[in-house]
């Protein structure tokens, strides 16, 4: 996928409850305008990378971006899976990522408990894709340094030039 690394920012709104939460599982949604940004390569399926809430510290994350069932699968959504305990919840709070590999595409599961072994499978696979050296420097990008003081909208363009694209 041409777009990868693909950096981005946003507001994060309040999803369609699906009970992800209850599963031990929170996805922090973004709202329908960095959706919108989104290159037409950029296929739905998991995705893993770095994400960061506010200026705070950055994490490993797993996204998922699928069909939205509120606007009967017309419009895609982006699920983001930040891999750290959080004290709190972050809705309003300026979530941003940095999508760096592609996992799997979207599928559907026989039941609860193979859709959980399947996500903890990405979180396992996105942890150690992360720790690839090329991967680590994403983290340090300053892309999330100037995190808080940011406008809350999706962006393409990362804050150093050797990050734009992925180098083909
Ligand atoms: P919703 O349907 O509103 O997205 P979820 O059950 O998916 O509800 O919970 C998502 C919310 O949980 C996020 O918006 C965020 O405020 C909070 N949250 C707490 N910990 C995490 C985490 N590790 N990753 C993502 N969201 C988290
Ligand atoms: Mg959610």
């Amino acid at each position: 996928m041409k777009s990868l690394p693909y950096f981005c920012r946003g507001e994060v709104v309040r999803g369609f409850g699906r009970g992800s939460k209850e599963l031990g599982i929170p996805t922090a949604n973004f709202p329908d305008s960095v959706v919108d940004n989104l290159p037409a390569d950029i296929s739905t399926g998991i995705y893993y990378g770095w994400a960061c809430v506010g200026n705070g510290d950055v994490y490993k994350m797993v996204m998922s971006i699928g069909w939205n069932p509120y606007y009967k699968n017309t419009k895609k959504s982006m699920e983001t899976h930040v891999i750290h305990k959080f004290k709190e919840d972050f809705y309003g709070q300026i979530l941003s990522v940095v999508m760096v590999g592609y996992i799997r595409p979207e599928r559907t599961f026989d039941s609860l408990e193979a859709l959980i072994v399947a996500i903890n499978n990405d979180i396992e696979e996105a942890k150690l894709k992360l720790e690839l050296p090329e991967h680590r420097k994403l983290k340090e990008d300053n892309f999330f340094i100037s995190a808080a003081s940011s406008s809350p909208v999706s962006t393409t363009t990362p804050s150093t030039p050797e990050t734009i694209g992925n180098g083909h």
